[in-house]
């Protein structure tokens, strides 16, 4: 009976280290799942960085978030990495392609420009330009729109730049340079870049010739030229790097898989093989009865146990080293990346233009209605040609919100802003001033003229046919005029005449028009 209990004590022993194998297992598959979990937590990461370079990027990468969140399969998440990554070149060659039209037209325009009479210098710039544009890839959308305007201005025949005087301080580029005042007044540039712009502004407000003003437009766009180059090199390398990182994942993640099912298999068939062994020594044990056959068999079985589970744990500690390696190598790669993204992201956010526009009426801000004034009040003092400026307000607006909901009253405030801006003359500053209230400044313009362009505006407006509910209503306007006279007149002071001009024209019973200068 002793030898019954030897074996009884080994299988004991035996089914103890068979519960730590299975232990170990799970220790093993729940340091799985926390690797899965941290891994997934930087890719998200990752994703919301990348956020806003791209809109169909942006949705991909919303879509990856989202299964990761789900704790999708490895398997799914292989395949949306692999569609991201397609769409990471895709959105490379369509930046490439943008970036050759614009190219293509700054060329077509530098040709242009070599075919006019111009002084050597210019030439010698002309071709500074051509020198660094040299095999442009990638630039960053924002830039294009201004660039082209500014191209646009050089090669309109309206701006006769060609056949102005060669010499000359005179006015033929007044056009012009109203129009690239108007243009530089809707951006706002930071660092040099702004530093420049500001130095041609203030050339602006003076009267330069035709040359001098394309001087200043090739300084600009050498100058955009420059910052295109910096940033492009730097969204270059932020997408091939971002593109490197998810391949590693994809990489990684397909040899967790694989080496995750080999190794299901293999550590299956081991388990299999165990409880084989386990059961033939349960058999032996209660079939034996000699002493010399029980133990031959227990110590023959007991061997095979041993080797199976010596195997079970070289596999295990492989698969756990080999993941280790594996996710160490993505991790460090991903936080290196994610320090990368916050840099690119900072840097674009240095750059991009602060919006002088106003997002609802597409008018120019008050922001950018405090620049212009400044440059006109100064070319009144200097030249004291004539200047005013109007504040209208739309008549009792809140009854719109109030009767037809406040996006009834966004349309309308839309509308009137539009038929404002259609009513004076293009050469007029019309700005949002603020909630329904607009100010007209009437550059070069006699009082009579600019009460004479208002009063149009405002019967325009008040004949607009409104219909809402079925009801048609009337929605009229009140302005305030004032024009810049005497020496000790300011931005300030004239501002507050036309808006006290305002609210005289309220008193005596709105939609009509008044003059701070009528009574003086
Ligand atoms: P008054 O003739 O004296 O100017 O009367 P009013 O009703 O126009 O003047 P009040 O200043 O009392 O109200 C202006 C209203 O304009 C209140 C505000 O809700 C509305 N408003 C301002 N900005 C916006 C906007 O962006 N959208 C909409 N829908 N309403 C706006
Ligand atoms: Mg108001
Ligand atoms: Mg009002």
């Amino acid at each position: 009976m002793n030898n019954t209990n030897t074996a009884e004590a080994k299988i004991k022993q035996l089914s103890q280290r068979l519960q730590q194998s299975i232990q170990s297992r799970k220790q093993l598959e729940n340091q799985y799942n926390r690797d899965y979990n941290t891994l997934s937590e930087l890719v998200v990461k990752l994703t919301h960085a990348c956020s806003g370079v791209d809109h169909e990027l942006d949705s991909k990468l919303v879509k990856l978030r989202g299964l990761l969140q789900r704790n999708a399969s490895m398997a799914v998440l292989e395949s949306t990495i692999n569609d991201t990554q397609t769409l990471i070149q895709k959105h490379t060659l369509n930046i490439q392609r943008q970036l050759k039209q614009t190219s293509e037209q700054t060329r077509a325009t530098l040709t242009y420009l070599r075919q006019q009479s111009l002084p050597p210098k210019l030439r010698t710039k002309l071709n500074a330009i051509e020198d660094q544009m040299e095999s442009p890839s990638i630039a960053l959308s924002h830039y294009v729109p201004i660039l082209l305007s500014f191209l646009e201005l050089l090669t309109d025949p309206s701006a006769s730049l060609s056949q102005a005087p060669k010499n000359g301080e005179h006015r033929d580029s007044a056009v012009p340079s109203k129009q690239l005042l108007n243009l530089l007044n809707q951006v706002e540039f930071d660092g040099a870049t702004g530093q420049l712009v500001q130095r041609i502004k203030a050339r602006l407000a003076q009267p330069v010739s035709a040359e001098q003003f394309i001087e200043l437009v090739l300084e600009l766009i050498k100058e955009i030229f420059k910052s295109i180059n910096d940033e492009r090199q730097s969204a270059q390398s932020f997408l091939l790097e971002l593109n490197q990182t998810l391949g590693l994942v994809q990489g990684a993640l397909q040899q967790t898989l694989k080496s995750k099912g080999e190794f299901d298999q293999r550590s299956g068939a081991l388990n299999k093989q165990l409880l084989v062994n386990m059961q033939q020594l349960n058999d032996s044990v209660s079939k034996a009865t000699q002493l010399a056959e029980l133990k031959e068999q227990v110590s023959a079985h007991m061997s095979s146990i041993n080797q199976a589970l010596e195997q079970k744990f070289t596999l295990e500690n492989d698969e756990r080293r080999n993941f280790e390696t594996q996710y160490q190598t993505v991790s460090v790669r991903l936080q290196h990346l994610e320090r990368q993204v916050e840099q690119y992201k900072r840097q674009l956010a240095e750059q991009k233009f602060k919006s002088l526009q106003d997002s609802l009426t597409k008018l120019p801000n008050r922001a950018a209605f405090e620049e212009r004034l400044e440059v006109e009040f100064e070319r009144w003092a200097r030249y004291k040609e004539p200047l005013c400026i109007a504040v209208a307000d739309i008549d009792l607006f809140k009854r719109i919100n109030d009767n037809f909901g406040h996006i009834a009253g966004d349309k309308t405030l839309q509308v009137l802003a539009s038929m404002l801006r259609k009513s004076v003359k293009s050469s007029d500053f019309v700005c949002r001033y603020g909630g329904e209230e607009f100010v007209i400044i009437f550059p070069q313009t006699e009082l009579e003229q600019a009460l004479q362009r208002l009063e149009i505006a405002r019967e325009k407006i008040g004949n607009i046919p409104f219909k809402f509910k079925n009801d048609d209503i009337r929605i009229t306007i009140s302005a305030g005029i004032a024009q810049f006279k005497q020496d000790s007149d300011t931005v300030v002071t004239v501002f507050e005449a036309a808006d006290k001009a305002l609210y005289e024209a309220k008193r005596r019973g709105r939609d009509q028009l008044v003059s701070a200068n009528e009574d003086k």
